[in-house]
């Protein structure tokens, strides 16, 4: 059986629109629809320059549509979380009466045989409107706009935000679920190569230096004592997204009596002033519900809360500082 785990990294950024397309988004939100002339033609979606000689268009725009004609389309029959709808729907180039170019939207019909290249459509706008392309929730059959009621924005939109979001999967290698549940029990599991004797942690799959395979049988428990080698202190940006507020530790930590080094752990309890290298620690397990917490940093252990100073004295070794892998 393998085991995977679901990653969603969402990047949020906004871009600011410019002369042409700022006032082809503020259009939107009054349920209008803008194209720019270039030469005897009028482009929609408008722009600042003709995209076939480069020549700049000014930022004189006409009103187009609100009707269009289909000129090519295709079916989503499974839309995915990032599609603009959650059931069924056409993609579709649509050109808006009075331009000249096609406008990319979807069209709400109840499926693929009610589409057809050439078919008339008119834009179904929403009640909330932004100054976004989805201030039109889709086009629908027909000559006449759905109106979705409403104020346009009173000022001009100058900036769009918007979410790049992608969701992957990624296998887990079966050592890395035994580690995993061996630490969800409050252990460390090691691995021991039994040609050159190093241990390894994390439920790494093989020894990098004899290449050879790690199996169940290589299993060793690691000491949850050690010796902080390196850190870093942080001091955490405000982006979207950041939890972290004031600044704190990622330290390296040599497992007693091992070789084995576990980066950039969560340090609990100690002013950033007094962090230092040969700081003696142990390992602080999360209870059940705070293990959220507890693996939330750059750990690489489940179920670890951080590390936390034995109050013994420091280890004096002046090579400590060069052990960070
Ligand atoms: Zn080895």
């Amino acid at each position: 059986m393998t085991s995977t785990v679901t990653t969603t990294i969402t990047f949020p950024y906004k871009r600011s629109l410019g002369p042409v397309l700022g006032q082809f988004m503020t259009a939107l939100t009054h349920e209008r629809l803008l194209g720019i002339r270039s030469g005897d033609r009028v482009l929609c979606p408008p722009s600042e320059w003709d995209p076939t000689t480069g020549a700049a268009l000014g930022t004189d725009l006409v009103e187009v549509g609100p009707a269009g004609t289909v000129e090519t389309w295709c079916w989503v029959p499974r839309p995915t979380e990032q599609h603009p709808h959650d059931r069924p729907f056409a993609f579709a180039s649509i050109r808006l009466d009075g331009a000249d170019t096609a406008l990319l939207h979807t069209v709400d019909v109840a499926g693929p045989e009610a589409m057809a290249i050439g078919m008339r459509v008119a834009p179904r706008w929403r009640a909330e409107r932004r100054g976004h392309i989805t201030d039109i929730e889709a086009f629908v059959p027909g000559e006449t706009a759905v109106p979705g009621g409403g104020a346009g924005a009173e000022e001009p939109v100058e900036m769009m935000g918007y979410e790049a979001s992608i969701t992957y999967e990624t296998p887990i290698p079966r050592n890395v679920v035994r580690s995993e549940l061996a630490t969800k029990e409050g252990r460390f599991l090691g691995l021991r190569c039994p040609t050159c004797g190093r241990t390894y942690a994390g439920g790494r799959g093989y020894c990098p230096v004899d290449s050879i395979e790690l199996l169940p049988e290589h299993e060793v428990d690691l000491p949850q004592r050690g010796v902080l080698t390196n850190y870093t202190i942080i001091t955490p940006i405000q982006y979207p997204g950041q939890t972290e507020t004031e600044p704190f530790a990622r330290v390296h930590v040599l497992l007693d009596g091992t070789d084995v080094i576990l980066a950039y752990q969560n340090l609990l309890d100690v002013p950033t002033d007094d962090v230092r290298i040969g700081m003696r620690v142990s390992a602080v397990w999360a209870s059940p519900g705070e293990e959220e917490a507890g693996s939330g940093g750059w750990s690489s252990v489940q179920g670890l809360a951080g590390w936390m100073p034995t109050g013994e004295p420091d280890l004096d070794d002046p090579d400590l500082v060069n052990r960070i892998c």
